[in-house]
């Protein structure tokens, strides 16, 4: 393989030059909580720990695209659980059960979650996004950087 453009040699595939421009930084704070009156720690502080992505603006720009299925579920998750929450509550009130209520909810929640990505792949172009996701997807599989001219090959 060679560049295209410049007829570099130096060329990586980008799924590589994603995957060398992210790093994963933890980050570690402390935070003194008000309601803690009996602290866990000697100085009455808790601990958050996590962790961040970093990518550089190459890693950005060679970054795979991003699948917008699971996109859609993850919008309705949130009216899914709002929505489903309520249905779970009033019905585990009314029966007087709280695991019927739980049960309700979860099948409120997930039900609306598939419903609507089946909706939007049905009705709203959805199929279509999805035939675009996995042309670019595949495209972006065979695409090449080339780090001395920083063109793109496509394999
Ligand atoms: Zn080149």
């Amino acid at each position: 393989m060679l560049c295209k453009h410049c007829g570099s040699e130096n060329i990586k595939r980008f799924s590589v030059v994603c995957d060398e421009g992210t790093s994963v930084e933890s980050i570690s704070a402390s935070s003194k909580p008000v309601w803690n009156t009996k602290p866990f720690s000697p100085f009455g502080k808790q601990k958050v720990k996590g962790t961040r992505t970093l990518k550089t603006e190459l890693a950005k720009r060679c970054s795979p695209p991003s699948d917008p299925e699971s996109f859609v579920v993850y919008l309705a998750a949130f009216p899914g659980m709002i929505i489903g929450g309520y249905f779970g509550l009033s019905a585990g009130v009314s029966w007087g059960s709280f695991w019927l209520g739980l049960i309700v909810f979860v099948v409120v929640m997930f039900g609306l979650m598939f419903g609507g990505a089946f909706a939007w792949r049905k009705f709203l172009g959805g199929n279509k996004s999805i035939q675009n996701y996995r042309v670019n997807l595949n495209a972006w599989q065979r695409s090449w950087y080339c780090s001395k001219c920083g063109g793109t090959t496509i394999s």
